[in-house]
């Protein structure tokens, strides 16, 4: 059985992964896998944050069991010993019990939606849920076409969300282990918490978890909710290997925590795009730089590149700070791919590609050959030597650029969930 649970936090409260953590511990040994975290559209004006749903697939596996979480004083394991599972109904009973007791009450924003499926729906729903803004009833078609049940709280959203996360089919993956205070409060320094991003960043593998360029470290969200923090890796292993050593050095980390396979660092929403025709698709372009790239008010920059028949403008914004440097170094002809997302027809960029830098000249004076003196300019390109009269040819020098080609990419603290860090790029291996 798949479960999947959507929108049940408010902006200043609850985390739809700390409903995960509480079903994963009544469910410790059916788990087959890791739950799930997924995100899904990051320009759909209903999130919370980062778009994130949950999932998890429940059976009998019995055949590698695994340690995937800690709650209340009890380890969480997945693909548990042969059990008899308990009843449909029963699991469904608790599943909604608890998103019940922990949902925010009482926000409009806030519309919950769980989702029981017996198998999962078509890959397709989850792609169209990453580049487009899926109405209610195209969810509820899809559970339908495969004889699923739906549980809707206010107006049920999250059963977009829900459905999606079980529809994803992972190609690559990466994994998030999330600590939760619940209610213990926790008070670390800013400098144990620099501390702990740091050693985090220490080990092969692990992404976006500290953020050198602003000194943020990024494994702590900036609201105050059940999550203490979360260690992103591309595997499950060394998140452990981690948390155990966090544990050591800072006594105050307390036991509670789940690891979830998610589709975050996977460039899923690039995958997904479909050119320019959808807003807030994803999308990567090739192309040539035409004139130089600018800054517009408030710190954000644009900039034109030819692309085939098409010219498109890309917008770079203030918090990717030195990004945009890159950027103010490009000239007319140099061969860049951007990635990032599509947005009136622009391309808001999340990441570059410098394929090749062209070559440019600068003109300078001749000198004559006769005089050995520089000649003077008479205007429109023409020289003359000053003291024999005689027309010279201007010279050019080829100037030095002050970039190279390469990969480039803003600080931790502005990239999206679904971006994929180039450090990681190519590391993952495909889920079979
Ligand atoms: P958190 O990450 O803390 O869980 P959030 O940023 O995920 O919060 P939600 O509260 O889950 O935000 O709200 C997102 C809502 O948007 C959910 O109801 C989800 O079902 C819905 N949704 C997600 N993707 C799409 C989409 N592509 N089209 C339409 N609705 C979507």
């Amino acid at each position: 059985m798949w479960i999947g649970v959507d929108d049940t936090d408010s902006s200043t409260e609850m985390c739809t992964t700390y409903i995960g953590i509480r079903i994963a511990a009544t469910a410790s040994d059916m788990i087959i896998g890791y739950p799930r975290l997924v995100r899904l559209n990051p320009n759909i004006p209903y999130k919370t944050r980062g778009n994130g749903a949950i999932s998890f697939h429940l059976g009998e596996e019995g055949n590698k069991r695994i340690k995937i979480g800690h709650y209340a004083g009890k380890d969480i394991y997945s693909n548990g010993e042969e059990h008899p599972l308990p009843s449909s109904e029963e699991i469904k009973k608790t599943v909604i019990s608890i998103v019940e007791e922990l949902y925010v009450h009482g926000e409009p924003n806030t519309n919950p939606g769980i989702v029981f499926l017996k198998e999962r729906p078509n890959p397709e729903f989850y792609l169209r849920c990453l580049r487009e803004d899926v109405p209610i009833d195209d969810a509820k078609a899809a559970i339908d076409k495969i004889g699923g049940e739906y549980v809707q709280i206010n107006i049920g959203r999250g059963i977009i969300g829900a459905a999606a996360s079980i529809a994803w089919e992972p190609g690559l993956h990466t994994f998030e282990l999330i600590c939760y205070r619940g209610s213990i409060h926790v008070n670390l320094s800013r400098a144990e918490k620099l501390e702990a991003a740091k050693l985090c960043d220490a080990y092969v593998g692990t992404f976006n978890n500290m953020d050198m360029e602003n000194n943020t470290p990024s494994i702590f969200p900036r609201e105050r909710t059940p999550v203490l923090f979360g260690i992103r890796a591309t595997n499950p292993e060394i998140l452990l290997t981690i948390f155990n050593d966090l544990r050591i050095r800072f006594n105050q980390i307390p036991e509670d925590f789940l690891i979830y396979e998610t589709n975050q660092g996977t460039d899923d929403h690039i995958r997904a795009g479909n050119g320019f025709r959808i807003d807030g698709a994803g999308i990567a372009v090739e192309g040539r730089i035409m004139g130089r790239p600018r800054r517009m008010r408030g710190g954000h920059l644009t900039g034109e590149l030819a692309s085939g028949n098409d010219t498109i403008t890309f917008l770079v914004f203030e918090p990717s700070k030195k990004f945009r440097n890159v950027f103010e170094n490009l000239n007319e002809g140099d061969k860049i791919r951007l990635l990032g997302s599509v947005s009136r027809g622009n391309v808001k960029v999340e990441k570059l590609e410098i394929l090749s830098l062209s070559h440019i000249y600068r003109r300078i004076p001749p000198v004559c050959d006769v005089c050995h003196v520089k000649g003077t300019n008479r205007g429109s390109g023409n020289y003359l030597c000053s003291e024999c009269g005689k027309i010279l040819l201007p010279e050019y020098e080829k100037v030095t650029r002050n970039i190279k080609e390469g990969r480039f990419q803003p600080p931790v603290s502005a990239r999206r969930h679904l971006s994929m860090p180039w450090e990681i790029s190519g590391t993952m291996e495909e889920v079979k």
